[in-house]
């Protein structure tokens, strides 16, 4: 039979990016004929089976599965036989570590509705995809309210109240981050966790309006505005957020901040089946009949903006509820009704802007509206913005071109009208996102006597589709950015730790990501400022940039040039490699306004419309101040990662368990490749590979002491009686640093158990 050594946990090669085997002689000889193992499967990833012969290094098993494998053994993991079939609720305490292990865990649990697991203090929570009963309800909430960490089942609501109570006692900035791929489970997780920060700092409810509830209800609004349903997710958040509540000294939240980054603009006029358009649209279209009727709106098929797309309606949401539903938490965070008002105007005058064609002009290129029709909703939304038809007409299908010696009026031909309409139709829309997170933002408030803050993070989790373009470049940026902070947090922390103490760390391998923060945001000469130069040369194309980029990154190893690509190149990022489009990137990454298009709206006779258009000081109006997105998104990430640097981190990965966002789906390769993203594997073995348990050479004695009265009676140095004790107890493989005694996972509750003898 298999002998198992509890004390000794074995870590295997956890995150097989290096193909090395971490694995050790001891895991090896633990196996034998009759041992239960994991072997690799093909469809499942990991199977679970009987050895039945060991010959030299091969060995033959029998899976539950009814195959008959034979494998290296040392590509096969012992299986723990007598664990419950509930699996544990933190992976450190497994006995055997290892990816099918950490997999088999997380299933079992995942089986019985356990979706929170931690891994040590990271928390991973498993997309349960249905409403669980009682999960988080008031009682649980005071349940949590206080509870030591680890004391009741994992929870995001632990989570919580760890850094809350961090914040209260330590008077410490915190920060949760959230991360996962789309339709993790991101934005609900980062719901309960401001739910639960505004139970505990809230105050008994005598005002209407109070700061947690507003803090609460900003969320309805930015997702009527920022989420859309993709194939991914029905509810897919389509910009990131970091949510900063501030708390006063008696712990009370006293204000809050949010802070969002990159809206998809393009969705907003370009929709693909079976995806939408932002859920506020639909819900326009759904507002009561007075309302619709004074917005000239109907069926949303009948607008383009909509219709390139067959899904209109979700499964189980009523938009027309909804649409009340936006207006009431407006109402809650202080948006009067005449603001309202003015923003679903603006939604109508989209939607109407969007069904202005344009046809050829008989005698040249240029071209004019194509029917009565488009004459229909030019005047529509003339008169939803509020400014004048004939300049609306103008701005749309014109442009004025300054030479040194003249000033002409140039035609758009239909295409190029297409692409100017559109683009006006992005930029408010934009402008109109960022004017409510603006308003938002005023009407909470901010505590400027705040001493403390959590922030919560909700962004986009690493990207790699068919097709990848700036926006996939920019999460991806995000996401190396992310991961560096995590890296220097969980394993920078742990190896200085032990560079300090002095011990052997040699074993632990960290893959580090600054070169590819390098690759990216150097300058001069990262992509994103080779970008920038490209976008201010006019005769810039795709291609010329493409080129720059293979010049200059030829011997770059985290870049790489596809061999027959002209205009595309892939990066090496930490979660994989990312084949990047690059045809759209000088595009994407241009953010100006049609000199046209703000002339047109600034003049709006609507304050609220002009408003969204202020006219800019001469300076940063002239074209050789070149502002680019790119550049602009790298500072925002800049300045978030300093707020992070400041705040005592703490870490929640989602996971995403099947792609047909169904119950009760558990795809092993799946999820897998995301507990590697997330780097949960490498965590996991980073911090069990060490020694998860240290105390100082003073805490040591003061614990174990009395294991050995005759030790610690003489005068010893501190660090000698502690190699003593530990000698003494038969205990081998711990390290002896300079200040603190290291142990390896197990000895100390081996420690304890004799302690209690004693
Ligand atoms: P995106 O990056 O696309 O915004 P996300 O990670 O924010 O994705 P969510 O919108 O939070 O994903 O979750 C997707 C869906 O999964 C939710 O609409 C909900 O149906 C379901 N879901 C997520 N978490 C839970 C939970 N804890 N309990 C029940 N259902 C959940
Ligand atoms: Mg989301």
């Amino acid at each position: 039979t298999l002998v198992k050594d509890r004390g000794n946990t074995i870590v295997d090669d956890l995150n097989g990016r290096e193909g090395k085997d971490h694995r050790t002689e001891e895991s090896i000889v633990n196996i034998v004929v009759g041992s239960s193992v994991w072997v690799e499967d093909p469809e499942i990833a990991w199977v679970d089976g009987e050895v039945l012969k060991i010959d030299g290094e091969d060995a033959e098993i029998r899976t539950s599965n009814e195959k008959t494998v034979v494998t290296k053994l040392s590509k096969i993991f012992p299986k723990d036989t007598d664990s419950s079939g509930g699996g544990v609720d933190d992976m450190t305490k497994l006995s055997y570590l290892h990816e099918p292990g950490v997999l088999h865990n997380l299933s079992s649990r995942y089986g019985i509705n356990e979706i929170y697991t931690y891994t040590g203090n990271i928390l991973i929570a498993v997309n349960p995809f249905q409403r669980l009963p009682d999960l988080y309800d008031a009682q649980v909430m005071e349940r949590y309210n206080g509870a030591p960490f680890g004391d009741l089942s994992p929870h995001v609501f632990a989570v919580a109240d760890v850094a809350y109570r961090a914040m209260i006692n330590e008077g410490k900035s915190n920060s949760i981050l959230v991360s996962g791929e789309s339709g993790a489970g991101k934005t609900e997780t980062t719901k309960m966790l401001m739910r639960y920060l505004a139970y505990l700092g809230g105050r008994v409810a005598t005002e209407r309006r109070t700061v947690e509830q507003q803090v609460l209800e900003s969320n309805p609004v930015l997702e009527a505005f920022g989420n859309a349903k993709t194939v991914r997710n029905n509810n897919s958040s389509r910009f990131g957020k970091f949510v900063e509540i501030q708390f006063d000294e008696h712990g009370r939240i006293s204000g809050a901040a949010i802070r969002t980054y990159l809206l998809e603009r393009s969705r907003v006029c370009q929709i693909s089946d079976p995806e939408r358009n932002y859920h506020c649209f639909y819900l326009l279209c759904a507002a009561p009949s007075e309302v619709t009727e004074k917005y000239k709106l109907g069926d949303p098929k009948s607008f383009h903006y909509l219709n390139q797309s067959n899904c209109f309606q979700l499964d189980g949401v009523s938009e027309a509820r909804d649409y009340l539903a936006t207006r009431r938490a407006m109402n809650i965070i202080g948006i009067c009704d005449k603001e309202q008002d003015a923003i679903f105007r603006v939604v109508a005058a989209i939607l109407h802007l969007g069904n202005i064609d344009f046809a050829k002009a008989q005698e040249n290129d240029s071209s004019v509206l194509k029917d009565d029709n488009a004459k229909f909703h030019l005047q529509m939304t003339a008169e939803l913005l509020m400014c004048d038809i004939q300049s609306l007409e103008d701005a749309l299908l014109k442009r004025v071109m300054i030479t040194p010696d003249d000033v002409i009026k140039k035609s758009l031909d239909p295409h190029g009208a297409a692409v100017s309409r559109d683009g006006l139709a992005k930029t408010i829309y934009s402008r109109l996102f960022d004017w409510l997170v603006d308003k938002i933002n005023v009407s909470i408030g901010q505590d400027p006597h705040s001493t403390s803050l959590i922030g919560v993070l909700d962004i986009y989790g690493f990207e790699s589709f068919q097709s990848n373009s700036f926006e996939q470049f920019c999460i991806n940026f995000t996401n190396e950015k992310l991961q560096q902070h995590f890296n220097q947090h969980v394993f920078k922390m742990q190896q200085e730790e032990y560079t300090k103490e002095q011990i052997d760390w040699s074993y632990i391998e960290f893959v580090d990501n600054q070169d590819v923060l390098d690759l990216i945001e150097k300058k001069p000469g990262g992509i994103i400022a080779l970008l920038d130069e490209a976008c201010m040369f006019p005769k810039s194309t795709h291609e010329t940039f493409a080129e720059k980029l293979y010049q200059t990154f030829k011997s770059h190893k985290r870049f790489i040039k596809p061999k027959l690509s002209r205009t595309e190149f892939a990066i090496a990022h930490y979660a994989g490699e990312v084949l990047y489009q690059c045809d759209q990137f000088l595009d994407k990454n241009k953010d100006y306004v049609v000199a046209e298009h703000q002339d047109l709206l600034s003049a709006s006779k609507c304050s609220f419309v002009s408003g969204l258009f202020p006219h800019l000081p001469e300076e940063t109006a002239k074209p050789s101040k070149f502002s680019s997105i790119g550049s602009r998104f790298k500072l925002q990430l800049q300045q978030l990662m300093d707020t992070l640097n400041s705040t005592e981190p703490h870490y929640i990965r989602c996971v995403k368990p099947n792609n047909l966002l169904q119950p009760a789906i558990f795809e092993n390769f799946n999820i897998l490749q995301q507990l590697r993203c997330g780097g949960v594997l490498e965590a996991i073995r980073i911090s069990c590979a060490g020694y998860p348990t240290r105390r100082t050479y003073v805490e040591f004695l003061q614990r174990f002491g009395s294991l050995a009265p005759d030790v610690k009676k003489r005068d010893h140095e501190e660090k000698d009686a502690c190699r003593m004790i530990l000698e003494k107890q038969g205990l081998t493989g711990f390290q002896l640093g300079k200040t603190k005694v290291f142990l390896r996972s197990g000895q100390m509750a081996e420690l304890d158990a004799r302690r209690v003898e004693v």
